[in-house]
């Protein structure tokens, strides 16, 4: 019996977050029936919204703490060691991501050359893939960085946008104007790489670049590490708290969400296909690409890595955003699986911001399908620029619902498709973001669980040097 006890309470999260989206589903289905307006679906997801407040009232304090401490936690050989290994693990998954979404979409070959199975057509706003990419670069390095932590949208007029609301099925982007006047969404171009209004590229080379400088400061720079790391484990303490609201919250989010989704029988048999196609894609990834790469890697069973990730993996469900999910990725990867903290503290931040397997996958698969619907024939050169511009964007996407669909304009404009399509495929986007974006945050965790295998022997002797005290918190 006490054993029993025992299991469920060492499970406790894991059992109730499964728990909510099970009985949120049902929930979901169970409303349905009685058409909701949009005000009364808003009420009722009320708390799913406050977990989405919580986590994101994180992210920023999170990123920043955790990027500086453990930058400066290590001597810059060892974390330039580390941070390479990242940045090729991150590469190289997210071409094997493209790879896949192109060969499932042309295999499927879900698109059929006839739109006019497709209603709800939208206008998008058009970017140059030029500026989308001098818009990246940008972004990396914020002449302020406190106006970096704060909403910034950019209208064409270049005016701020104070707030930004997300919907599904109507519209991309629903501002709710700049404090002098109200614009529609045509007038705004979606910066990419912020998350939640906030430059997280940008803090993200800040802090990267902060953290190595008070790492090489010696006993000068003990305050400042001191601080970050006080700070870093508060945050994390908050998580704590934080978690166990998640399940309610979870609940909430995908209940409301089944509530007000487009009745699945109207769906086209396009659209059917597609979205069986992005979730054959997805898995192939997931349960295949990357639990193999971490048992040839490591050796060691990738399901029981993931076990450990589950939490985090149904946040990502919930919330479709990795980035708001960070907070839970850290708690799961550190206690559940172990994960040294100098490691997590360096690949998950930026893991979230720029490796986006799911987002990439999904882009290039998208692009061609958007391409199939028009009766387009790509050639190889066509599909080789979207399978680099689907890279790009995937790294220009905010870990924040539906940005992926924001950077695809950048992948339809490099081979000619018209940005008009993507409206194509939003009614299903609000489900396809929740999927690939709980790839996303498998991706950012394996690449933490190889890369500490890999950098084992840099952490043990670095822990040697060190003395045990001050590395084991
Ligand atoms: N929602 C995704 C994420 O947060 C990004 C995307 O839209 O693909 O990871």
């Amino acid at each position: 019996k006490d054993d029993v006890k025992g299991f469920f309470l060492r499970n406790a999260f894991v059992i109730f977050t499964v728990a909510a989206v099970i009985i949120g589903i049902g929930l979901g289905f169970a409303l349905r029936p009685y058409k909701m307006t949009y005000r009364e679906v808003k009420y009722f997801s009320f708390p799913g919204e406050l977990l989405m407040r919580m986590l994101q009232m994180l992210v920023l304090p999170l990123l920043v703490s955790s990027l500086i401490t453990g930058m400066a936690a290590l001597d810059s050989r060892a974390s330039g060691k580390m941070g390479m290994r990242a940045v090729v693990y991150y590469m190289i998954t997210t071409v094997i991501a493209v790879f896949i979404g192109i060969a499932t979409v042309l295999i499927i070959h879900p698109g059929k050359g006839s739109k006019d199975e497709f209603k709800n057509q939208q206008k998008i706003e058009q970017v140059s893939p030029a500026d989308a990419f001098l818009d990246l670069i940008r972004n990396m390095f914020p002449p302020n960085i406190v106006e970096a932590c704060t909403h910034q949208f950019k209208t064409q007029h270049g005016k701020r946008v104070v707030h930004m609301k997300m919907t599904v099925n109507n519209t991309l982007f629903m501002l709710n104007g700049t404090e002098s006047q109200y614009v529609t969404r045509e007038e705004v171009i979606p910066v990419p790489g912020q998350v939640n209004g906030v430059n997280a590229l940008g803090l993200v080379v800040f802090s990267i670049s902060f953290g190595l400088i008070i790492s090489n400061m010696k006993e000068k720079g003990q305050p400042l590490r001191d601080f970050f790391d006080c700070l870093n484990e508060a945050i994390l303490r908050l998580v704590a708290v934080i978690m166990w609201y998640a399940p309610i919250g979870i609940m909430f989010l995908i209940a409301g969400k089944i509530v007000e989704m487009d009745d699945i029988t109207e769906m086209g048999s396009q659209l059917g296909m597609y979205t069986m196609t992005v979730i054959i894609g997805l898995t192939i990834h997931a349960i295949v690409v990357l639990p193999t790469l971490y048992f040839v890697i490591t050796r060691k069973n990738p399901f029981i890595f993931i076990g450990g990730l589950l939490q985090a993996l149904v946040t990502a469900l919930g919330t479709s955003s990795s980035s708001a999910t960070l907070p839970i990725t850290f708690k799961c990867l550190e206690e559940n699986n172990g994960i040294d903290k100098r490691v997590t503290r360096f690949v998950l931040p930026v893991g979230a911001t720029i490796n986006m397997d799911g987002t990439a996958l999904y882009e290039a698969l998208a692009a061609l399908f958007i391409a199939q619907v028009n009766n387009m024939d790509l050639n190889f050169g066509q599909i080789l620029t979207i399978s680099i511009t689907a890279t790009a964007a995937s790294i220009g996407a905010a870990g924040i619902p539906q940005a992926g669909l924001v950077t695809m304009v950048i992948v339809l404009t490099s081979v000619g498709l018209p940005t008009d399509d993507i409206s194509l495929i939003i009614a299903v986007d609000w489900f396809l973001d929740r999927l690939r974006t709980t790839t996303n945050v498998l991706g950012d965790s394996i690449g933490a669980g190889i890369v500490a295998y890999l950098s084992r022997h840099e952490l043990q002797s670095r822990d040697a040097e060190m003395g045990s005290s001050v590395v084991e918190e």
